[in-house]
């Protein structure tokens, strides 16, 4: 396994000299899948990258997000087989300059040849689909298709562990999913199980993405970066920084857009209620006072800045705009519903191994 990233590397230094860099970025579940007598070069690799001919090696939970930025800001090359069809929207340039992107083959001859992987576009459905999957299978390890995960994607689930973060911010339950165990378990980031609250109702997926990126094509944003789930009955604030039943729009770890800082610590408040006749729950939307305002943008296109404390009910085709910084929009997607079918070919978000970039 291991021999298949040097044998990468060795292709990658005949191709474009030995001067040209190599950063390793891998996830951090590769360690658990490679067998056990890579694990002592691993380790030499993780301890000494130089050594190895590697500028760079880091491991992190999740190293598609990862690289493709590095590659972006740097203008670096990335060596993959994954497609990446659940990154397209947050990295555009994957599908303008996909020549570089590589991937390899090996020839009769043993030799390892890199060269580019073939990216086309796909439509912004394929892609809305790859993220949601990505975001379930390979984030929070739950498979709408198993029907223990079923189980645990359809209920609430609380976190009572003493001293825990995420018990203390959400005492009424998690607003996102649950992590599994290896026996399938719903279990808090802390690691306690979790109790289940009973059944969870209608789901839509929010999107926040950077207001001052382009529009792409379909009345998409660029600049996503973060969905989360919200059920009918739950109400969740949003702001900048650590907030009881709420989510921090600035945190470092999602890495916010600059004009993050224009939204306030307590912005927003949203929720999800049932609609008595109507074709589903509605999605409702109160200012908190905030500093810089929020904007309504209608799918006419008609934009109105909304009243401290007024609820606003709005839809799939509308937008809110936080102090002029960050927008929110309801995702398309309705979370494993029984007509929500996956394409298979989606499974993995877009398919392959990365080893490096
Ligand atoms: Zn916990």
């Amino acid at each position: 396994m291991l021999k298949r990233l040097f044998l990468v590397r060795d292709a990658w230094r005949e191709q474009f000299g030995t001067k040209a860099p190599v950063d390793l970025v891998a996830d951090d579940s590769l360690v658990g899948s490679l067998p056990s007598d890579d694990h002592a070069r691993l380790l030499q690799l993780r301890r000494n990258p130089r050594r190895e001919g590697f500028a760079d090696v880091r491991f992190v939970p999740y190293a598609d997000p990862v690289f493709l930025r590095l590659a972006r800001e740097r203008g670096r090359y990335v060596i993959s087989r994954d497609r990446f069809t659940d990154l397209r929207r947050k990295e555009p340039w994957v599908e303008q300059q996909s020549e570089r992107i590589l991937s390899w083959t090996t020839g009769a001859d043993r030799r390892v040849r890199l060269h580019p992987s073939g990216i086309v576009p796909v439509p912004p459905h394929r892609v809305s689909q790859a993220i949601e999957f990505k975001d379930l299978k390979h984030l929070q390890r739950l498979d709408p298709e198993h029907p223990g995960h079923a189980r645990i994607l359809r209920s609430h689930w609380r976190c009572t562990a003493l001293g825990c973060d995420t018990a203390m911010r959400w005492p009424d339950g998690l607003l996102s999913w649950p992590a599994v165990s290896r026996t399938g378990a719903a279990v808090c980031t802390c690691g306690a199980l979790l109790e289940n609250l009973g059944p969870r109702g209608v789901t839509r997926s929010f999107v926040v993405s950077d207001a001052t990126a382009a529009d792409l094509p379909g009345g998409l944003s660029a600049g996503e970066y973060l969905r989360f789930p919200v059920s009918v009955g739950d109400a969740v604030q949003l702001g900048r920084g650590t907030l009881r039943h709420g989510i921090n729009l600035g945190a470092e770890e999602l890495n916010p857009p600059v004009g993050v800082k224009r939204v306030s610590r307590v912005h927003l408040l949203l929720s999800m209620e049932e609609q008595p006749g109507s074709g589903g729950p509605q999605a409702y939307a109160v200012d908190l006072g905030s500093g810089n305002g929020t904007v309504v943008v209608r799918s006419s296109g008609a934009t109105r800045r909304i009243e401290p404390g007024e609820r606003v009910a709005f839809g799939e085709m509308d937008r809110l705009v936080l102090g002029d910084a960050v927008t929110l929009r309801l995702s398309g997607q309705r979370y494993f519903s029984a007509e929500q079918a996956l394409p298979r070919e989606l499974g993995d978000g877009g398919g392959g191994r990365t080893l490096l970039s």
